[in-house]
């Protein structure tokens, strides 16, 4: 019965945070028992959804219109990943890698990113996590999104790009704002890649922990797309809590099984 269990595993079981159980064989994922890794809110609809129709349609502000449209194809070729609802437990996950607890559950919830990944049966080039303002980092003391980035890289074995992507201007807290298009106008422009100029034919899984209206992932992935790259955005969970963002995210989605 221990044929999947590593010695390690035996000698120093994992807790699961979930129910606190001591893990005896592994679900494959830091910290979590099987049990528990059933009865998770896994995403069972909308579970791939296209990018806002803004970042192909509106944002472009480039002379070059080849570029444009290239931007538009790249965007509509792509998609964001969402692994969870934003339900307990997962929600209670999240608000502990954000605020109190971010060294044990990341190493889980970057578990739940990992599975997603790997059921789209896709090849990506490399990692880079959504950055928060280096002012707003000092605060806190580390990036969530960076740390879910970095242990999913360790993991599927991908380089980790973040540190070449920057938030240049601090914005206004987004949970103060009001829909997505205001959203959008206070992110537009804030973040600056500083990586290699030609990222083509890069295919990159671009990390947040929660996806609300999108416009925050839609800025970070813009710099992204311009420099040629293809982006997945993966995030753990979706929350739907913005009455006035129209018919995205949900309505029209790509489906994949
Ligand atoms: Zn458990």
């Amino acid at each position: 019965m221990f044929e999947h269990v590593r010695l390690p595993e035996i000698l120093f079981p994992d807790t699961c945070l979930i129910c606190r159980c001591s893990v005896s064989a592994s679900s494959g994922v830091p910290n979590l028992c099987r049990h528990c890794l059933g009865q998770l809110p896994w995403r069972t609809k909308d579970l791939v959804l296209p990018w806002p129709d803004e970042l192909a349609r509106d944002w472009p502000s480039d002379p070059d219109p080849s570029r444009v449209n290239r931007m538009g194809r790249l965007v509509r070729a792509s998609e964001i990943l969402v692994a969870c609802d934003y339900e307990s437990p997962v929600r209670e996950g999240l608000l502990a890698l954000k605020f109190s607890d971010a060294s044990e559950w990341h190493r889980l919830l970057a578990g739940l990113l990992v599975l997603t990944v790997r059921r789209q049966h896709k090849r990506f080039s490399a990692v880079v996590a959504v950055p928060l303002h280096p002012q707003r980092q000092a605060e806190r003391g580390y990036n969530q999104a960076g740390l879910l980035a970095r242990a999913l890289a360790a993991e599927l074995m991908l380089p980790d790009w973040s540190a070449w992507l920057q938030r240049t201007r601090r914005t206004e807290r987004q949970s103060a704002l009001g829909n997505r298009q205001a959203r959008l106008s206070n992110l537009a422009g804030a973040f600056t890649w500083t990586g290699p100029a030609n990222l083509k034919p890069a295919r990159i899984l671009l990390v947040d922990d929660i996806l609300t209206t999108g416009a925050t992932l839609a800025a970070a992935a813009e710099p992204l797309f311009q420099h040629g790259a293809h982006v997945t955005g993966l995030v753990v969970a979706s929350s739907h809590h913005s009455p006035d963002t129209g018919p995205w995210p949900g309505a029209n989605p790509v489906t994949v099984n």
